[in-house]
C-alpha cells in the first residue's frame, strides 16, 4: 500500500546524511566527551563541530548553545532556569504543553504568571505583552511558530519590548527550526529552544540558546557539562545528527526549499477548499511556517477523518487531546474563538523534506471523498442538508 506521511510537525524521519554522520559514534567512535584520552577527544570534537553547526543555524554564538534532551527540555530549562518564586511570567494561551505546564509548575511554587489572549488568526498582540508587564516581571515566554496551526508570533516586536523593560525572553522555535530563518540578534531573545526530531535529527536531542552572560539555574545537577547549565554525559550521536540537521536546514534555506515547500502547502489547501465545502484553514490569514496546513472540516470528527485516512495510508493528525477517556478540543483552536465542534473537526498536515507534489496529489485525491463519507453518515450533517434545501 503507498503510504504518505504529512504529520513532520509531530516527528520528521531521519535524513540518510544525518544518519550516516552520526553512525560512527555509536560504534568505533564511541568516547566519552568529557575523557581527556584519543576516544574522548574525538567525541568532544564532534560536539563542538555540531555545536558551531547549531550556532550558525542560531545566529548565536558557539559558548550560548547548550546541548539538552529535546524541546521539552529546552523549554523546561529556559523557564524554570530564568524565573523563580516572587517571579511574574508572561506567555499566551496557545503555547506547547512543554510551556503552559512550566508555567503551571512556576505558579505552584510561588511565581504569578499572565497567560495572554490570541486573537482569531491565532496571533498574540504585542501591545498586550506591554499591558501585561509588571515591576516584578522577569520573564516572557512566547513561541516562535505555533505546533497545530504553523501560526508564526510577532517575537520581533516581543523581544523589542522585553529589552526595553529588562525582562528576559525566551521563544520557543521548536516548530520554526529548519522551517524559517532563525536569527536570535533580530529576535532579541535571551533564550530559544529547538528540538532535534522536528527537522531531520533524531528524537531526544534539542539544544538552548542562553544569551550570554545570562545567569540561567540549572535543572539537573550533576557535572560541569555544558558550562554547568546542563549535567549529564552528552548524548554524542544524537548531537552529531542535530549538527548534520542544521547544516541541511541552512543550505535548503540557500536553495528556497522553505519556498517550494510553502508553494507545496498552497497547492494543497486551494485543492482541499476547492473540493470540500464547509471547510477552511485555521490560522490562514496570519504568517506561518510553510509546511503546515490546519484545516476545519464542519460536521466532520478529525479523529475518526485520521483514522479513515490512516487505513488508506495518509499519515495526519489532529490537535485534540485524551483526557479521561474524552477528546478534548485543541486548546489552540478554542484559544482562537474557534467552536467545539469546529476545533473537533480539525485536522493538521504538515509537509517535511521528503513530501513532493505527488504526495500532496495523494492527499488531494482521499482527503475530499472520506470527508464525504463521514459526512454521510454524520446526522449533523445531513440536517444541514436538509434545512439548506427547504429553502
Ligand atoms: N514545543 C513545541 C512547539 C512542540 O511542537 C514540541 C513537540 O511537539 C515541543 C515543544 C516538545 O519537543 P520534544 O518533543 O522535543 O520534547
Amino acid at each position: 500500500m503507498q503510504r504518505v506521511y504529512l504529520d513532520n510537525n509531530a516527528s520528521t524521519p531521519v535524513l540518510p546524511e544525518v544518519l550516516d554522520a552520526m553512525r560512527p559514534y555509536f560504534g568505533e567512535r564511541f568516547g566519552n566527551a568529557s575523557s581527556i584520552h584519543h576516544h574522548g577527544q574525538e567525541a568532544r570534537g564532534a560536539v563542538e563541530h555540531a555545536r558551531e553547526s547549531v550556532a550558525a543555524l542560531l545566529g548565536c554564538g558557539v559558548t550560548e548553545v547548550v546541548f539538552t534532551s529535546g524541546g521539552t527540555e529546552s523549554d523546561n530549562l529556559a523557564i524554570a532556569g530564568l524565573a523563580a518564586a516572587g517571579d511574574h511570567i508572561i506567555t499566551s494561551n496557545t503555547e506547547h504543553h512543554a510551556v503552559l505546564h512550566a508555567c503551571k509548575h512556576l505558579e505552584d511554587i510561588g511565581c504569578d504568571v499572565t497567560y495572554l489572549p490570541v486573537d482569531g488568526c491565532g496571533l498574540v498582540d504585542p501591545d498586550d505583552v506591554a499591558r501585561a508587564l509588571r515591576p516584578n516581571t522577569k520573564l516572557i515566554s512566547i513561541m516562535m511558530a505555533n505546533n497545530e496551526t504553523g501560526v508564526l508570533q510577532p517575537v520581533n516586536e516581543i523581544g523589542r519590548i522585553a529589552a526595553q523593560a529588562d525582562v528576559f525572553f525566551h521563544t520557543d522555535a521548536v516548530q520554526a527550526a529548519g522551517k524559517v530563518p532563525i536569527d536570535v540578534t533580530r529576535i532579541r531573545c535571551d533564550a530559544l529552544s529547538i528540538s532535534g526530531h522536528k527537522f531531520h535529527a533524531p528524537l531526544g536531542v534539542g539544544a538552548l540558546y542562553v544569551r550570554k552572560s545570562t545567569r540561567i539555574h540549572p535543572l539537573f545537577y550533576g557535572g560541569r557539562h555544558e558550562r554547568s547549565r546542563r549535567a549529564g554525559t552528552e548524548n554524542v550521536p544524537g548531537i552529531v545528527g542535530l549538527g548534520k540537521a542544521a547544516e541541511l536546514a541552512m543550505q535548503g534555506f540557500g536553495g528556497n526549499e522553505d519556498q517550494k515547500m510553502g508553494a507545496l502547502r498552497d497547492r494543497f489547501e486551494q485543492g482541499i477548499l476547492g473540493r470540500v465545502e464547509q471547510s477552511g484553514v485555521n490560522g490562514g490569514g496570519s504568517p506561518r511556517v510553510p509546511n503546515t496546513s490546519n484545516v476545519y472540516f464542519d460536521s466532520v470528527d478529525g479523529e475518526p477523518m485520521v483514522i479513515a485516512l490512516d487505513l488508506k495510508g495518509l499519515a495526519v493528525s489532529t490537535g485534540a487531546a485524551c483526557s479521561s477517556g474524552a477528546l478534548e478540543p485543541s486548546h489552540v483552536l478554542l484559544s482562537m474563538g474557534l467552536r467545539a465542534d469546529r476545533a473537533r473537526s480539525s485536522v493538521r498536515f504538515s509537509l517535511g523534506k521528503e513530501n513532493t507534489a505527488e504526495d500532496v496529489e495523494f492527499a488531494l485525491a482521499l482527503v475530499p471523498e472520506t470527508v464525504a463519507r463521514l459526512r454521510e453518515v454524520s446526522p449533523v450533517y445531513r440536517k444541514q442538508t436538509v434545512v439548506g434545501s427547504a429553502r
